[in-house]
């Protein structure tokens, strides 16, 4: 009773915390809202508040968006797989400990055996002393024998932990990655870009994003088949895939269309990364294996939009295609900016 009655002041008190915060920022009272201020208040998860106290440092007020993008990470089935993840790791490594333990404890359990068989052989045959020895040779080595069959009771376990969790990371990596190219899938980088947009605002860092598109593929396909179709798309995700610096992420968007998320980059930066994808590309030559015949020229054109704090992820991307349609339009092969007040 006593318990309850202290937790409903507890909640009480968590509820004129998030009050507070939500009015200090001028957050709507929605339980998405209202879900986050609560775990930052409770402190439910300490990187849920480490990741916000760095964000209410900052000289203005913790962007909406943040928020749901934070609520988004923590709350969402995405995060329930990796909490899954994480507690069948820590099991599998206390197994593990427990397995060493046991191994050691049988060894000791057998050594002890045998030195109380060795004085036992020293003692004569049909005296007491001999008996009691002898019948505590038996108990050591029936708690040996024990001990053994705990240990590969607890391997059997052991391993099947560890291949669920392999499991598991297989098939959310599975759940992430685009077949043909090996990068990221759209839905995966839906979820990187919504990560490093809350990172920008926590830090108060730029963040940009590069969309590309193959040039005139449609002809290629025709002209050379779809086999030849996916070589390219697989060339360009590779030349996509080299030039980017630790931390992006690059993703097919979907079709002949890529994406990358650059955390930290400038729109003239990330301008120029893309720049150095489009001449690797270019440079790239490509031959039909049936026919031994060069496919030509390839280009690609890229679009560039640099993150506006608070903005709406939707909206970003909305301004890289369109960067990439001006880059379509003025001619192909070309990269193409969108710069609004906030970027550089
Ligand atoms: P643009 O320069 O304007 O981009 O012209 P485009 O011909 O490249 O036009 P668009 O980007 O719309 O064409 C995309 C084509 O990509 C259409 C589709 O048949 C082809 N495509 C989509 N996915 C695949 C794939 O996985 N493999 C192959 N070979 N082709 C694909
Ligand atoms: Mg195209």
């Amino acid at each position: 009773m006593s318990i309850e009655s202290s937790d409903a002041d507890r909640s009480w008190e968590f509820f004129e915390a998030v009050r507070a915060h939500m009015a200090r920022h001028g957050h709507p009272a929605t339980p998405r809202v209202y879900e986050v201020w609560y775990a930052y208040a409770s402190r439910q998860d300490a990187e849920l508040v480490e990741r916000l106290d760095h964000a209410i440092a900052l000289p203005h007020a913790v962007p909406l968006a943040l928020i749901e993008a934070l609520h988004e990470e923590f709350f969402a089935r995405e995060r329930q797989t990796e909490v899954v993840r994480q507690t069948g790791e820590k099991l599998s490594n206390e197994l593990t400990r427990i397995l060493q333990m046991l191994a050691n404890a049988g060894r000791d359990t057998s050594s002890f055996a045998d030195a109380l068989e060795k004085i036992a052989a020293r003692l004569p045959a049909d005296g007491e002393l001999r008996k009691i020895v002898d019948t505590i040779v038996l108990a050591t080595r029936h708690m040996e024998a024990k001990t053994r069959r705990l240990e590969s009771e607890l391997e059997r376990c052991s391993v099947e932990i560890r291949a669920l969790r392999q499991g598991l990371e297989a098939s959310k990596r599975e759940a992430m990655t685009d077949p043909l190219t090996g990068l990221y899938n759209r839905r995966a980088f839906e979820e990187r870009l919504r990560l490093a947009a809350a990172h920008s605002m926590e830090t108060d860092t730029e963040m940009a994003l590069l969309l590309s598109d193959i040039d005139s593929f449609k002809q290629l396909n025709d002209s050379w088949g779809h086999q030849v179709g996916d070589a390219v798309i697989q060339l360009v995700a590779s030349c996509l895939k080299e030039g980017l610096p630790p931390g992006a992420t690059a993703a097919r968007y979907g079709g002949d269309e890529f994406a990358a998320v650059l955390p930290g980059l400038s729109v003239t930066e990330a301008e120029a990364l893309a720049d150095k994808t489009r001449e690797l590309v270019g440079k790239k030559r490509l031959r039909d294996a049936s026919s031994g015949k060069s496919i030509g020229h390839l280009s690609v054109s890229i679009g560039v939009a640099g993150y506006v704090l608070a903005e709406r992820l939707d909206e970003l991307v909305r301004r890289a295609d369109q960067a990439l349609y001006g880059a379509k339009g003025n001619g192909r092969n070309q990269v193409k900016a969108e710069r609004v007040p906030g970027n550089k």
